[in-house]
């Protein structure tokens, strides 16, 4: 792992931050799924690297960052201890891997990160909308729904970023109107290639307020996509 973390240009206590976080992960994930993914070198390139991608995009210093379905904690905790101005919050609904998460923060001595227990469609009506620069999410819903999950939590002039398989172009067809009712705007596609995969990140500015009504519950979500 530390050869590959080394090769992306991590410095020495970064390094030895995630491979802490990555032992916390093997141990865990030995009593509860968090991780399909358990060879090392396979969590430091599918999971680790993978998440920094969005940081050679935009500038992240002491921003405001929320991960929506953070899961184990992608891609918001590598992005934290890669740049650690970051001010996290990470989100998801099931409270195991809250517990996880607030493991790792402990371990590792991150500063300014909430890990919060919610549905992000909740969340959103509460005093966490439109507080965040970025919000940042993978692997977690197709973008219909993801949108309407994500961009509530966005400050006008802000930044969505999904995080993407390797041709999201139909997916972002399908959800240019969901975006554009949220008050987004589809700016740019950036595709990431690896040895091992190729990702896509839709960067999906903020330009006006998300309307009141607006996430709505679940159920409505799911059933009628924006
Ligand atoms: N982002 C992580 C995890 C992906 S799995 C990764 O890339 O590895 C999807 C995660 O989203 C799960 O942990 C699930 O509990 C969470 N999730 C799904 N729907 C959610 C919702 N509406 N609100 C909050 N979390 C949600």
């Amino acid at each position: 792992m530390t050869d590959i973390l080394k090769e992306y240009g991590l410095d020495e206590n970064k390094i030895k931050a995630f491979a802490a976080y990555g032992d916390l992960l093997v141990r865990w994930n030995e009593k509860m799924n968090l991780t399909s993914i358990t060879e090392e070198k396979e969590i430091a390139r599918r999971h680790f690297i993978d998440s920094l991608s969005p940081l050679s995009y935009g500038d992240f210093k002491g921003k405001s960052v929320i991960d929506v379905g953070t899961g184990a904690g992608f891609p918001g905790i590598p992005m934290k201890i890669a740049e650690n101005t970051i001010r996290l919050t990470l989100v998801d609904s099931l409270n195991k891997r809250i517990s996880f998460l607030q493991a790792v923060v402990a371990a590792l001595g991150l500063k300014d990160v909430s890990c919060i227990h919610g549905r992000a469609e909740e969340l959103g009506r509460t005093d966490l909308r439109e507080s965040f620069d970025f919000a940042l999410s993978r692997a977690v819903a197709a973008l219909p729904v993801l949108a309407e999950l994500c961009l509530p939590f966005v400050k006008v002039g802000g930044y969505f970023i999904a995080m993407k398989g390797p041709d999201p172009k139909e997916e972002t067809a399908l959800a240019e109107s969901a975006i554009s009712k949220l008050g987004g705007k589809t700016e740019d596609i950036k595709t990431i290639v690896t040895a091992d995969y190729t990702h896509t990140l839709i960067f999906i500015y903020k330009k006006s307020p998300t309307p009141s009504n607006l996430p709505r519950p679940f159920a409505k979500i799911k059933k009628n996509p924006l």
